[in-house]
């Protein structure tokens, strides 16, 4: 069965400019902030240890489901696999990282995906969950297997072919205003681009500090309405460094009824969905990013709604 798609192009300034528009925004926020043109480094090697070397060729990004299909209640029919995803956005060969919900059918209950696996002809997957252990309500990390490429309900992904090439290289240390490293980038190219959407995909890491991330327990019996009743249902945690996040935002809505940002990050034995660090003095971040081509909008929900998106 394929599922209905829709693409636009987004728009794809010069590296340079983006470089400066982002360092602009980070300078803002942390007492020190780097962003500069790069030849990606290999991405496979820690401390990364992606499955692919680079966030290059074809880059895109897609909206797939979303929300809605989470709440106010589950709708469990709605289960994806990224190979077919992948095909979805035109790269059957494509390198994958992202953020979503685990394929609850294989983890036997509701997860937080960390996507990060290569489909098609040299498949390989380094993608975890992470998930509530129902007895001591604590959060379990999971590595998938090479054979499981679920996921359900909702994913923001950035797909590529996986090679080497210029990227944007992103530092920030020492956080001095009340915003999360992505939503400050985020922020800058709306304020710089207006109207014009650009969207990025790529890879964080924390190198020092803790953050705030939630991990979802299994779904909610009772209808969930608004953002109150979702910080009710989800668990949140402080998180500590090390940890590695699949990371994608769009500076603007298209019309395609997105989620803006997206992260999803582990480290030894943890993991969840970025909200903010915690640990303003000390917290220290350095990412990798593509500027995407496309955005690619996969069953997409009818009934929209606009809770529970931070
Ligand atoms: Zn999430």
């Amino acid at each position: 069965m394929s599922l209905p798609v829709e693409r636009k192009p987004l728009h794809v300034p010069p590296f340079e400019e983006v470089a400066a528009v982002l360092q602009n925004a980070l300078k803002k926020s942390f007492a020190e902030a780097s962003v500069s043109v790069v030849e990606c480094p290999d991405l496979k090697q820690q401390p990364f240890g992606l499955e692919s070397k680079g966030l290059c060729g074809s880059p895109r990004l897609a909206d797939v489901g979303g929300v809605p299909y989470l709440m106010p209640l589950v709708k469990r029919e709605k289960v994806y696999d990224l190979k077919e995803l992948a095909k979805s956005v035109d790269l059957p060969n494509a390198f994958v990282v992202g953020a979503g919900a685990g394929p609850f059918p294989y983890v036997g209950a509701n997860s937080e995906l960390m996507a990060n696996l290569k489909t098609g002809e040299n498949a390989s997957n380094g993608s975890h969950i992470a998930k509530i252990d129902t007895t001591s309500g604590n959060y379990v990390l999971q590595k998938l297997p090479a054979t499981e490429t679920g996921c359900a309900l909702l994913l923001n992904m950035y797909a590529c072919e996986g090679k080497s090439g210029k990227v944007l290289h992103v530092k920030a240390k020492k956080r001095t205003a009340d915003t999360n490293l992505v939503s400050c980038m985020k922020k800058g190219l709306e304020e710089f681009y207006g109207d014009k959407s650009v969207g990025l995909g790529g890879t964080f890491r924390l190198i020092e500090g803790k953050v705030k991330c939630h991990v979802m327990p299994e779904f909610s019996e009772a209808p969930i309405t608004c953002d109150a009743e979702v910080n009710k249902w989800l668990k949140f945690f402080e998180m500590p460094a090390p940890m590695v996040f699949m990371s994608t935002f769009v500076s603007k809505e298209n019309g395609l009824d997105l989620r803006l940002e997206h992260s999803h990050g582990y480290g030894k034995d943890w993991g969840g969905h970025y909200h903010y660090d915690t640990t303003p003095d000390i917290v220290e971040y350095e990412g990798y990013y593509n500027i995407a081509e496309f955005m690619y909008r996969v069953d997409r929900p009818k009934d929209s709604h606009g809770f529970g998106r931070d």
